[in-house]
């Protein structure tokens, strides 16, 4: 208790924005509460997976079995440990239940831990976390779909305004990010639309339009500085799995999106710290990152 009271003498002394993990004991026992909280909100995501793509209501009807249809009941509706318990199982037909479901909850709580070891215990931590479940939201519906949900999108861009206050990045620096990645994602789209359609006829994009939609509304959010190093990560994995995908299975077409996410919460976390390496070791000039950042802001 005396540990709880001098953390938050701390962070009062230091302000809120700075109130990091000082302590080893608070650090242990924040870690548990924000990913059983991450979970928890992993376990909706799960419902918006499924239900958004077909339509359905994401609040009203309880969760039931997919193969009996057999309401799911409260005791088994604890993320992860629930499936765990019922040995991925339903428990009145025995019917597998995807391995899915705890891995989108689990995966949710690591993302809510990495936000806050990444960000520290400040208001801009909840804004991404919201970010990191919505772009949970994007990757899955995109792999299952091969489709965005633009209204989610939007919503990213809408974090746009609490991180203002949060961050007070500036305007410039979240505008140039807005458009760095998106126009070039644009005008690929739109020329290998038009190559593809003279030779072939087909209608297909080689970057879809809700890819470009996405690095347009997490640029207003993340800048320039967080975007360039997410869309190198998103177009590499991308790319890399692209490959193993036709070797393996021959299968050409593969959701872009997830990749993009994941470049996207890696960029988020780290991009800034990879854009100034980066220039650092291989333009060997340091000052040139501050003229960068001088420059565009
Ligand atoms: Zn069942």
């Amino acid at each position: 208790m005396y540990q709880i009271l001098s953390v938050a003498a701390l962070a009062a002394q230091k302000g809120w924005k700075e109130w990091r993990f000082y302590n080893a004991s608070f650090f242990l026992m924040a870690v548990p509460i924000i990913f059983l909280y991450g979970i928890c909100i992993g376990s909706f995501l799960n419902v918006v997976i499924i239900r958004l793509p077909r339509g359905e209501s994401l609040i009203k009807r309880s969760s039931h079995c997919m193969s009996c249809g057999a309401k799911i009941r409260l005791i088994d509706l604890i993320p992860v440990f629930s499936w765990l318990f019922l040995r991925g199982k339903c428990h009145s037909c025995g019917e597998k239940i995807s391995a899915r479901y705890p891995i989108v909850e689990a995966l949710n709580g690591f993302l809510y831990l990495a936000c806050f070891a990444a960000f520290g215990m400040n208001a801009n931590t909840f804004i991404m976390c919201i970010f990191a479940s919505l772009l949970v939201c994007v990757a899955f519906i995109d792999w299952d779909t091969m489709d965005m949900y633009i209204p989610m999108l939007l919503l990213i861009a809408a974090l746009t305004i609490p991180s203002h206050f949060a961050t007070h990045m500036p305007w410039m620096e979240r505008i140039i990010g807005m458009f760095v990645i998106s126009v070039p994602f644009f005008l690929i789209g739109e020329i290998s639309g038009a190559v593809i359609k003279k030779k072939t006829g087909e209608k297909i994009r080689g970057v879809e339009l809700g890819d470009t939609i996405l690095m347009a509304c997490a640029g207003l959010l993340l800048g320039w500085k967080a975007m360039i190093p997410a869309a190198f990560i998103g177009i590499i994995l991308g790319a890399v799995c692209g490959l193993i995908l036709k070797r393996s299975s021959g299968e050409s077409k593969m959701a872009f999106g997830p990749f993009l996410c994941i470049g996207l919460l890696l960029g988020a976390m780290f991009g800034e710290e990879i854009t100034r390496w980066y220039i650092r070791t291989f333009l060997q000039e340091p000052d040139i990152y501050m003229l960068l950042t001088s420059l565009v802001g």
